[in-house]
């Protein structure tokens, strides 16, 4: 701090981002108050023939025109007869029919009468002539002669007959309104000879990214900007949810262009979605857009969610408008909780149905005290019942979404929620999906060289990344098979092995080379040992660390370098060796310590100090499962060692 302090400009738009969040709403009175604003309200439709119906609400009660069958059908292959004249017969009494000159096919109107004492040959699905009331089946019968059968069984009447309307009568309520199109359904409207049918038409929703830094998938990615997530999410949360979304791309942060956007997006669509420009920087503009697109203009801005407080729920002349946060995660959730229930009920659709479990959190989760907040969750199976596993990694993430099974919500008035805590997991998917094999530790980019080898026999790994100590924690509480760790004992100078408890047994994998990363050609560190590079490292006050988070194994290796020192960057603690290397080869920070495949892959110099242990801590009871089997065999192949070694590991 001591070396030229600069003047930090002040921020352009003072009186802008003092608007921030006036008044922030809970999530029930923003629901609510949007609710009101849009509904009720008539839904469009119109006419789809039934190719085209699938997935959509039917807006009509439909009545059956007609009669299912449309006359009375033959269920057998055999012969039209009266039941009375075979009333008598049985095996010791065999009755002569004599046939009449048609047989009946499909398709084929019966144009003789079935007379007392003859029968007519029938096909399955061909129509009951006149005067005959059952059929016998052919299996029954035997020819007699070339113009009679000789029947030995009696029939009831009206066996192996399907009358006329016996499946759907004509006049009958086919289907109502606001049921949704599935095959069953077009099943039925074809029976009844349908062929068009009256559905709600999917509201058409426009989306529009906002933000300078975005660029689409497929282009080139040019320094400090992203790629545009947001507009592929939600379009395809938009299609999943009855609506067709019209994406119109990512407009840059400029009031014009923007409103521009804006006002031709709603010319077209019956509602709106934009995302990113909420938190109010000097760059957010949408909302202010927003006040001169119509009436009432906007009902909500500022949500108490998390993630999701900058959500805005605006209505302009009748069609929802809204601007969802910019971090993905917060867009899928708010969207998700705040924006579908309204979209499906402009769809003519009811309410999503979800799938809930209970499942026990074995971890405290802290809270915003204030905020509803949603909190994605892994499950694996424990001893007693399922295990929800926090797999949020903050509300910029987005992978968080794709490997979590689901999430649960905590209470604004909580600010936590114990660990032991029972609860209410909602599903992302119908149905629990129990993984075969459950990995739950410090995560090592070798272990996915091994664990490819499942994934291709169609084992379902879930590997939970949280840290050596908090997989040891898993173990012991049997929530895991198993938990990778690398923790190395000062005392005893050894890896892993005095870590185990009781019920866990130590399955050795593969040494990693940890050392001190610096960018190539620093005099401090290039061509020096650890001790030394440390020294001259702590001699410069200019010099900038990158420190591990407390309880990782290499953590522990540099504290004993440092000796009690705490250089500037000491408390910039990342969770993982990327983000070592990461911070090092954008000039953030000018040394940390990470591994030697990581260090290579991002081309930074490279001191080796020590070996580090990247073992497995197996929970013994669950060895005889075929997946840990599976896993322990994938281990020992030479195909996953040579992998590994290619990568830069060294197998035990
Ligand atoms: P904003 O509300 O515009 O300040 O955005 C908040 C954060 O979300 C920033 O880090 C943005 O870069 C990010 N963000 C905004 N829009 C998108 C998008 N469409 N895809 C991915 N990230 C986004
Ligand atoms: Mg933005």
């Amino acid at each position: 701090m001591s070396s030229g302090m600069t003047m930090i400009p002040k921020p352009p738009h003072r009186a802008l981002e003092q608007e921030q969040f006036l008044k922030i709403l809970s999530r029930e009175e923003a629901l609510a108050r949007f609710e009101t604003a849009l509904f009720p309200r008539a839904i469009p439709s119109e006419r789809r023939k039934l190719v085209d119906a699938l997935g959509a609400a039917l807006a009509e009660d439909i009545t059956a025109p007609i009669d299912v069958p449309p006359f009375d059908r033959s269920n057998v292959d055999g012969f039209a007869v009266r039941s009375s004249d075979i009333s008598a017969a049985g095996e010791g009494a065999p009755v002569n029919l004599v046939l009449n000159g048609e047989t009946i096919r499909c398709g084929i109107a019966p144009t003789l009468q079935v007379a007392t004492g003859t029968a007519t040959p029938i096909a399955t699905g061909g129509p009951l002539p006149r005067g005959a009331d059952a059929v016998v089946m052919v299996e029954h019968t035997q020819p007699s002669g070339s113009d009679a059968i000789e029947v030995r069984r009696a029939v009831s009447p009206g066996q192996f007959v399907s009358y006329a309307g016996s499946d759907i009568a004509r006049g009958e309520a086919l289907l109502r309104a606001g049921t949704i199109i599935g095959s069953r359904e077009i099943g039925m409207l074809a029976a009844c000879g349908v062929a068009e049918v009256k559905v709600a038409r999917k509201p058409r929703v426009a989306v529009i990214s906002t933000g300078d830094e975005l660029v689409q998938p497929g282009g080139a990615l040019a320094p400090a900007a992203i790629y545009d997530t947001n507009g592929a999410i939600v379009a395809a949360a938009i299609d999943e949810n009855g609506g067709e979304a019209v994406f119109l791309g990512a407009i840059p942060d400029d009031e014009a262009k923007l409103e521009a956007a804006m006002r031709g997006a709603l010319k077209d669509a019956d509602m709106l979605v934009l995302s990113g420009g909420t938190s109010k920087g000097a760059g957010d503009l949408s909302h202010r857009i927003i006040g001169r697109l119509g009436q009432p203009g906007i009902i909500a801005h500022g949500v108490a969610l998390k993630p999701g407080k900058p959500l805005c729920l605006a209505v302009c002349d009748g069609k929802p408008v809204v601007i969802l946060p910019g971090f993905p995660t917060s867009a899928m959730f708010t969207f998700h909780d705040m924006i579908v229930p309204a979209l499906r009920q402009m769809a003519g659709l009811p309410p999503r149905s979800d799938a809930k479990v209970s499942a026990t959190v074995p971890v405290r989760i802290a809270s915003e005290l204030g905020r509803a907040e949603f909190v994605m969750v892994s499950l694996v199976e424990g001893r007693d019942g399922l295990i929800a596993y926090p797999s949020g990694k903050g509300s910029g993430a987005i992978t968080s979404f794709a490997q979590a099974d689901g999430f649960l919500r905590i209470d604004a008035l909580a600010d936590q929620m114990p660990a032991g805590t029972e609860a209410e997991v909602t599903l992302f998917t119908p149905h629990v999906r129990v993984p075969d094999l459950v990995i739950v530790g410090s995560h090592c980019t070798g272990l996915d060289l091994v664990t490819a080898r499942l994934a291709h026999a169609g084992l379902t790994v879930r590997s939970i990344a949280v840290g050596s100590l908090g997989g040891l924690a898993a173990a012991k509480r049997g929530e895991c098979d198993l938990a990778p760790i690398h923790l190395f004992d000062d005392k005893s100078e050894t890896y892993n092995t005095p870590y185990l408890a009781e019920g866990l047994e130590l399955v050795p994998g593969w040494r990693r080379m940890q050392g001190i990363v610096f960018r190539k050609g620093d005099k401090r560190f290039e061509g020096r040992g650890a001790k030394e590079a440390i020294a001259f490292a702590l001699a410069d006050r200019d010099c900038i660390m990158v420190n591990r988070n407390q309880g990782a194994g290499t953590r522990i290796l540099i504290d004993r370098l440092l000796a009690g020192a705490r250089p500037d960057g000491y408390w910039n603690q990342p969770r993982s060796h990327n983000a070592v290397a990461t911070a090092v080869a954008q000039n953030r920070a000018d040394w940390g310590m990470t591994i030697a495949p990581v260090a290579h892959a991002v081309g930074l110099g490279f001191i080796p100090l020590a070996e580090e242990h990247y073992d497995f801590a197996l929970v013994t009871a669950r060895k005889p499962r075929s997946a840990v089997q599976a896993f322990l065999a994938a281990l020992g192949t030479d195909e996953a060692r040579a992998a590994l070694e290619r990568a830069g590991f060294r197998p035990s």
